[in-house]
């Protein structure tokens, strides 16, 4: 499997590429921006992007989805419940930071537990919401990519519309945690992390405070 990250855009969102070595079919998970550098690096691996996957709505991870899927003809695909936010600058904030960005409907709708196929990859949708109630992380392989719900020691704002701390820890504990010690937490900013050493470090998750 080809799993590569890197922060894109003024709010360092994290893009990730992943990518099928068999059959060289690629999905790009929150192309927040920069949009250039993520067709470049598509290319320099030799990858079809088929999908577009968004953990979320907000406009730092969606901000290049137009660019990413003009050049390539990929699809869009969004949980239902944040499936509004790629079309209204209202609901993905981007309104409030003077871009209004807005885009065409998703292709796809996901629900929790359905899968993506890429080449002979199979991704798994989890719905975790909380940071918005469209929430998902993506189980790839021995990773699971977190967007805004799970950081390396802390976890997603709550504060914005349709946010819910109570309901983002209980996603997180219900299901993230649930996955073994060693899963590598691939999250929306910053660094990575494992399963693991959140359970056990994240002062979000144990039971200090
Ligand atoms: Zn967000
Ligand atoms: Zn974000």
């Amino acid at each position: 499997m080809i799993l590569e990250g890197f922060p894109v855009g003024p709010m360092a969102a994290n893009c990730y590429i992943i990518g099928c070595p068999e059959t060289k079919e690629a999905a790009v998970v929150d192309p927040g921006a920069e949009g250039g550098r993520i067709l470049r690096r598509l290319e320099q691996l030799g990858l079809t992007c088929r999908y577009i996957i968004l953990t979320h709505g907000h406009a730092d991870h969606i901000g290049a989805v137009g660019q990413v899927k003009e050049a390539t003809g990929a699809e869009v695909l969004i949980h239902r419940e944040d499936g509004k936010m790629l079309t209204s600058p209202a609901s993905n904030l981007s309104l409030y930071v003077g871009m209004a960005l807005s885009f065409d409907p998703a292709e796809r709708l996901l629900e929790d537990g359905d899968t993506v196929t890429v080449g002979k990859l199979t991704l798994k949708v989890i719905h975790t919401p909380g940071h918005t109630p469209g929430s998902i992380s993506l189980e790839v392989g021995d990773c699971l990519i977190t967007g805004d719900t799970l950081f390396a020691g802390s976890v997603g704002r709550s504060d914005f519309p349709g946010g819910s701390h109570q309901q983002l820890i209980r996603s997180i504990k219900e299901k993230l945690l649930v996955y073994p010690p060693e899963t590598k937490v691939l999250p929306g900013h910053g660094p990575t992390s494992t399963v693991g050493e959140e359970a056990r470090y994240n002062p979000f998750l144990t039971d200090l405070f």
